[in-house]
């Protein structure tokens, strides 16, 4: 293999969108995104369901949908337990597509989400969400790591998403911090690694800054009630400029592919689903006594408040903080604690279904079967009846307004039941804003959502540039992106990747054919060390994943 073939650049873009980019390119903030897309094939690109970043980068890094490749979430059920664990880069099925393209020469993977702890890979690697702490595995080779943490600007307060429009300026400052480090890193690995030939980088960020600010980013100049637009322009500013840096090192003959995990879209509400569940006789709850016995539950419980608390005396300062306003912040907390964001409090024994993980476009429910749930009530015989009880009722529920619920053999192909933990329902409502979660005891079933302006969309972006493409717009399939990469560079395509290469926009690449015939590999799962999990859950919960 010749090194001296040009180079190629995986730029992510975790939730980006043309909603977004194109405001932004018509800003005059993206001139590198706009030229290149000129001479490009671009479009939406159609992400998997569960619509969030730990299933679709999986999905990205091992060619296959969420069902075959079994992360569904960033959190995922502890076997034989009603605990959640935090699932890792152990989860994903080996080859990945870094060791596919162990032959290509070296890569460099830089902050690709569900990529801790760092494994052995032909080049360098430095994790992506979610990582423990940043002292721990994250990079490959290990040593790399005491190298990168000095780049790394770390934020005192730590990061905090529950904060009211007016204070959200903390969130920017985070946000170009982890962009500034970004970019920091990426300096120091290219000039160290100057022979690599393939480069994966994600902006991790522009997820988040959605999150919080697509109301400002729609906002007219003049009419932007924080003032935020001007410093949303100068992240995207900054960011094209990074892009820019990385086109001019896999140019001029380099090929590129941008792409995006899932794209984005206003919110409506949060929809308590568990509570729905409870108000429709599905799900039944403990009395609470606070059981001593409940140990598992307690202690999840009470880490959660530790971590809260340790975040808000964190995060203190930055918001000013003081005296009263610290008192109320500290009642808050307590007040958040009668509502559980485990499910220790579900009594399992009189519950039929439960919601188990954050939704977003797609909202899932999962039927308390005997056999799979740690407590199941639901006997095989009595599983159609109930789940088509279940998603009659929800079909007929006006708020939020339910426009369909699919059964899980109708969005996902269960035919190998490797990993058969998909949802067993999974509902989309009218307006596709409306994001579920799994808490439970709250005060209402439905209500607008307090920090989060947006949540994310099935319908994402691509752009593919190369010598050998075919300018012009139209669909694909996030699974078809790494089929291309492959194809595109050369490699044979394993017979289980579920995407085909993108032979419409570059006409030299195959579709239709399978390279080699071997069957899906199963992934070897380890789980975090309490530690470790603590560390994590404590990330995840500071964006919101919790
Ligand atoms: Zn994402």
């Amino acid at each position: 293999m010749s090194y001296a073939s040009p180079r190629t650049l995986i730029f992510g873009i975790d939730g980006g969108c043309w909603e977004i980019l194109d405001r932004m390119i018509a800003a005059g903030v993206m001139p590198r995104l706009k030229k290149l897309r000129e001479t490009s094939a671009w479009g939406d690109l159609e992400s998997v369901v569960p619509v969030n970043s730990a299933a679709a980068w999986s999905s990205f890094l091992t060619g296959m949908k969420p069902e075959h490749h079994g992360v569904y979430d960033f959190l995922a059920w502890m076997p034989g337990s009603n605990r959640r664990t935090a699932v890792n880069a152990s989860w994903l099925p080996r080859p990945t597509i870094f060791d596919l393209l162990k032959e290509r020469g070296p890569l460099l993977s830089l902050k690709v989400p569900l990529t801790y702890p760092a494994w052995t890979i032909n080049g360098a690697m430095v994790s992506g969400l979610p990582t423990p702490d940043d002292e721990a595995a994250f990079t490959y080779p290990g040593d790399l790591a005491a190298k990168l943490n000095p780049l790394i600007l770390k934020h005192s307060a730590g990061r905090s998403w529950e904060v009211d429009s007016e204070q959200r300026g903390m969130i920017l400052d985070q946000l170009d911090a982890a962009q500034i480090s970004l970019e920091r890193m990426t300096d120091y690995l290219l000039q160290k690694y100057q022979e690599t030939q393939t480069c994966f980088v994600v902006a991790r960020d522009v997820d988040e800054l959605q999150h919080f600010f697509w109301d400002a980013l729609f906002s007219q100049p003049g009419h932007d009630p924080f003032g935020y637009r001007p410093r949303l322009e100068k992240y995207f500013l900054r960011l094209d400029a990074y892009l820019g840096r990385m086109l001019d090192w896999a140019a001029p003959e380099g090929k590129v592919i941008i792409m995006s995990d899932h794209g984005f879209g206003p919110v409506e509400g949060i929809w308590h689903l568990n509570e729905w569940l409870r108000s429709k006789g599905f799900l039944s709850l403990r009395v609470e006594s606070k059981k001593a016995s409940d140990r598992e539950g307690l202690s999840w419980s009470l880490r959660a408040r530790f971590a809260l608390s340790r975040r808000l005396l964190k995060g203190m300062k930055n918001l000013g903080l003081s005296g009263d306003r610290l008192e109320a912040s500290l009642e808050k907390i307590k007040l958040s604690g009668l509502s559980s964001a485990d499910l220790s409090g579900v009594e399992w024994g009189s519950t039929l279904a439960y919601a188990g993980n954050v939704g977003e476009e797609y909202l899932p429910i999962y039927i308390n079967l005997q056999g799979r749930e740690p407590q199941g009530i639901v006997s095989p015989e009595q599983y159609l009846q109930i789940r088509e009880d279940l998603r009659r009722t929800l079909l007929t529920c006006t708020e939020p307004k339910v426009i369909a619920v699919h059964r899980s053999e109708e969005i996902f192909d269960l035919q190998d039941g490797r990993y058969a933990l998909a949802p067993d329902l999974v509902i989309q409502t009218a307006t596709g804003g409306v994001q579920s979660d799994f808490n439970i005891r709250t005060h209402q079933l439905f209500e607008p959502s307090r920090y989060r302006v947006a949540c994310h969309r099935r319908k994402g972006m691509f752009l593919l540039h190369g010598a050998q493409v075919q300018p012009g717009h139209g669909q694909a399939s996030l699974l078809d992106i790494p089929a291309t990469l492959l194809a595109w560079l050369d490699v044979p395509i394993p017979g289980y990747f579920d995407g085909q290469p993108l032979s419409r926009f570059i006409p030299t690449l195959v579709s239709g054919t399978r390279h080699t015939t071997e069957t899906a590999p199963a992934a070897q799962r380890e789980f975090y060390t309490e530690d470790e999990e603590d560390g994590v859950r404590e990330k995840l919960e500071s964006l919101g994943y919790l």
